[in-house]
């Protein structure tokens, strides 16, 4: 029996409901639209993001890997201001109803979906080369949010975890750089990434700015600095690097590797002590790289000395 749009969305869909947030949601999956509610006294906060077969994983990752990552990827924007997280629409584009792919495909959003207690409340299912799309909202407390355009001068800049492994991991997949001890980690943080979506709850009342990392930490501190009309100074030596042997190549890796939903943000001299205390609760490495400055641009230095800055980021439209 072929599936059809109605069983797919009924077998495979309608299921992912963790019935937690159900007071929000007072109709999901079934009618022409959802219908939800936003608390009085906060916002809601939307993003979306698509994931193309080829562009955004390759073409033989596991369907559970690209069902759990099309909802990280999103966890990830809403992490990055501060919002917590509660539901999500998925149109999905497929070539074809295969039950066992998306058994596998809806297990990895499930799997995610359990995690963050968030309710599937509906979507689009069409046939066509596969791309999946999701868009996710969550709340913030009545403008709590955090920006990428309020980096204040003095501020230090810190980042969580470390940046470059999913990039190394895709550079293993595809036969660019030679098999490494680490591979499967670091695979397994291209596939899987870990939103950090309980670091930037506790950031809010913290952080002066934040963004997360999805194109490269050069690519989106940029983005801070800009945005926040400063300059940012980036200590080179202060930068985690991913476990490679060669240094050159694990701090080009780390600069502009794209993929890893770290996140990157400012915070008061006076906050330190609370975001150390923060870290140590979340069990997240959070480290201070640079500082926030007047003079526009992004500037690296190896201890006093300006270094050239690699090519940063990843550019859909680039030639
Ligand atoms: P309509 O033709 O009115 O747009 P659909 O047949 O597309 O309705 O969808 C029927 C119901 O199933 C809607 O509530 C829709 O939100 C939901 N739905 C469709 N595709 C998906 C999907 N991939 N994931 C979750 N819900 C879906
Ligand atoms: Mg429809």
């Amino acid at each position: 029996m072929p599936l059809l749009e109605f069983d797919i969305i009924k077998q495979y869909f309608s299921k992912i409901t963790t019935q937690k947030n159900v007071t929000d949601i007072h109709l999901g999956i079934g009618d022409d639209a959802a219908i939800v509610s936003v608390p009085g006294n906060e916002q809601l906060v939307v993003c979306t993001d698509t994931l193309n077969a080829g562009i955004h994983f390759p073409e033989n990752t596991s369907a559970f890997d690209i069902g759990y990552k099309a909802l990280a990827v999103n966890l990830s924007d809403l992490a990055a201001m501060g919002a917590s997280p509660k539901w999500f629409t998925l149109n999905l584009s497929l070539p074809e109803a295969n039950a066992h792919w998306l058994a596998e495909f809806s297990g990895g959003l499930q799997q995610l979906a359990a995690n963050y207690q968030l309710e599937l409340i509906g979507g689009d299912t069409t046939r066509g080369p596969l791309s999946i799309s999701i868009t996710l909202a969550g709340h913030i407390a009545n403008s709590q949010g955090l920006l990428r355009s309020t980096a204040k001068v003095g501020d230090k800049v810190y980042m969580s975890g470390c940046t470059g492994e999913a990039a190394y991991g895709l550079a293993c997949l595809m036969g660019g750089e030679k098999p490494s001890e680490n591979q499967s980690y670091f695979i397994s943080r291209l596939n899987q990434p870990s939103a950090r979506v309980d670091l930037g709850l506790r950031l809010m009342g913290i952080a002066t700015s934040c963004i997360d990392i999805s194109d490269g930490l050069l690519a989106d501190i940029t983005h801070i600095a800009d945005a926040s009309d400063c300059g940012i100074k980036l200590d080179l030596n202060a930068i985690p690097l991913p476990r490679i042997d060669d240094v050159d190549t694990a701090r080009r890796y780390a600069l502009t590797g794209g993929d890893d939903y770290e996140l990157v943000f400012t915070v008061p001299v006076s906050r330190q002590i609370t975001l150390d205390k923060i870290a140590e609760q979340l069990d997240i490495p959070i480290t201070c790289i640079g500082e926030v400055v007047t003079e526009k641009g992004v500037k690296l230095f190896d201890n006093n000395t300006l270094v050239n800055l690699p090519v940063a980021g990843y550019e859909h439209f680039s030639a």
